[in-house]
């Protein structure tokens, strides 16, 4: 007997009909002698069309109201899962995320995780119950509302799941598992036995909406096994976890990949030791981050800086510049957007050099222009044409032959 945490996504609990079917899922677990808490995200699409209808009232809205809006979308759906176990005889009862006790920072729209307590769940699990937890949401010390970022529920699970010493975190979703792209993008994708916690924290961070970056930071701080699964397939999915050494050498195992990405080029500015530090400090003190940086030199006394930020915060980058021209110094900003950034990862990369070299080569001969580069001990990212992102990640993934399993093994 175990504490096992089940954590089921929008399209898993879309409809009724689903629900229905993430109860038996449920049940089977306590069927098998586990305590289980299920966290649910909520029905379907009902996120975007709560953010759609603030959108018809205001293009500014306060952090605060979308938050307090937003939750209201997994509450609607723990009540009906609960509702619906207990149709099938079982007892289960409801949370939000504060009455679980996931405490956050005072941060509206993107708050880490501080603290749970994790009592009252407890107390529940040893009455029997089955305790349904509202995904993507916690309270600040004060009681304000807060929301964890956009699929922020699979962090809600692992975070759980790391408090309460579950002895697994099963992540049920609309795919059967982490594959070695976004399958909905290639037909040739491969779903993968298993991936590192470092890998799949690359992925998740450049683009690989199946699990949530902050998720898998919690399971690898904890060392939380997590499989990621189909909700409507028996099959067993991917499992995320420490290296495993079988497979360790794999050089790369997936391409990530994101659009809506722009450049911009910050020109004349002083080529003085604090150009860099100055300019990044005023934008990091204004919550915008950015991405990959590339620094030019022109002139003996003027510098190029270039980096990338999400096309969506582009306003406001130009916005916060200008209104420090006079401390910064430039000539002028331009910008270039209709840009995407396609990664490829594997933890075998440390070992092999020579794989940047060889994506570049690919890319080069499908006549697609790399823009930007940054490069970590496991990934190469490379920024390039939106319009050219799909034809890229077809590419790569046939370089490096990832649909077939036995290739990927690195020749000794
Ligand atoms: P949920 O609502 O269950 O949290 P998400 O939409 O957040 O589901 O995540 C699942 C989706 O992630 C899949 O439908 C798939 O399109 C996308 N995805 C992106 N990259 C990958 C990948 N490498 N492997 C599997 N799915 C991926
Ligand atoms: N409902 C939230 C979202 O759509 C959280 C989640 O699904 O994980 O982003
Ligand atoms: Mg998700």
């Amino acid at each position: 007997m175990g504490i096992i945490v089940q954590k089921f996504g929008g399209t898993s609990v879309g409809s009724v009909e689903r629900i229905l079917n993430v109860a038996n899922r449920v049940i089977a677990e306590v069927e098998a002698g586990n305590q289980v808490v299920v966290v649910v995200s909520a029905m379907g699409k009902t996120t975007d069309e709560l953010v759609r209808l603030a959108g018809e009232i205001t293009s500014n809205p306060s952090k605060r109201e979308m938050d307090m809006l937003l939750t209201t979308g997994e509450q609607v759906t723990i009540s009906l899962l609960s509702l619906a176990i207990g149709q099938k005889g079982y007892e289960a009862v409801s949370y939000t995320g504060w009455q679980a006790g996931i405490q956050t920072e005072a941060v509206h729209s993107n708050a880490r995780i501080t603290n749970i307590d994790t009592t009252k769940v407890k107390q529940r699990l040893e009455e029997g119950k089955i305790v349904v937890v509202a995904g993507f949401q916690g309270a600040t010390v004060d009681g304000e509302i807060t929301t964890l970022g956009r699929g922020g529920s699979d962090t809600t699970a692992v975070a759980l799941a790391a408090a309460l010493k579950a002895d697994k975190c099963d992540i049920y979703t609309d795919v059967t598992g982490v594959f070695t792209t976004d399958p909905r993008y290639l037909k040739s994708a491969r779903k993968l036995h298993s991936v590192s916690y470092d890998e799949m924290l690359e992925l998740a961070n450049l683009g690989a909406g199946v699990l949530h970056p902050r998720a898998v930071e919690f399971a690898k701080n904890y060392s939380m096994p997590l499989e990621v699964r189909s909700s409507m397939e028996a099959e067993h999915g991917t499992i995320i976890e420490e290296e495993v050494s079988m497979e360790k050498n794999l050089v790369v195992r997936g391409i990530a990949f994101e659009d809506q990405v722009t450049r911009v080029t910050v020109c004349g500015l002083p080529n003085g030791l604090h150009t860099l530090s100055t300019i990044f400090t005023t934008l990091a003190g204004n919550g915008l981050n950015v991405d990959i940086i590339i620094q030019s030199t022109t002139n003996v006394d003027t510098t190029n800086i270039s980096f990338s930020v999400k096309t969506a915060d582009l306003d406001e980058t130009v916005r916060v510049l200008e209104e420090n021209r006079e401390a910064l110094n430039f000539e002028n900003i331009e910008h270039e957007d209709g840009l995407a950034k396609v990664s490829i990862v594997g933890s075998g990369m440390i070992s092999n050099p020579g794989v940047a070299a060889e994506m570049f080569q690919v890319l080069a001969n499908n006549e697609i222009q790399v823009k930007m580069v940054s490069t970590s001990e496991i990934k190469v990212s490379t920024v390039v044409e939106q319009a050219s992102m799909v034809k890229a990640v077809e590419a790569l993934h046939d370089a490096f032959e990832l649909s077939v399993e036995e290739k990927q093994e690195v020749k000794a």
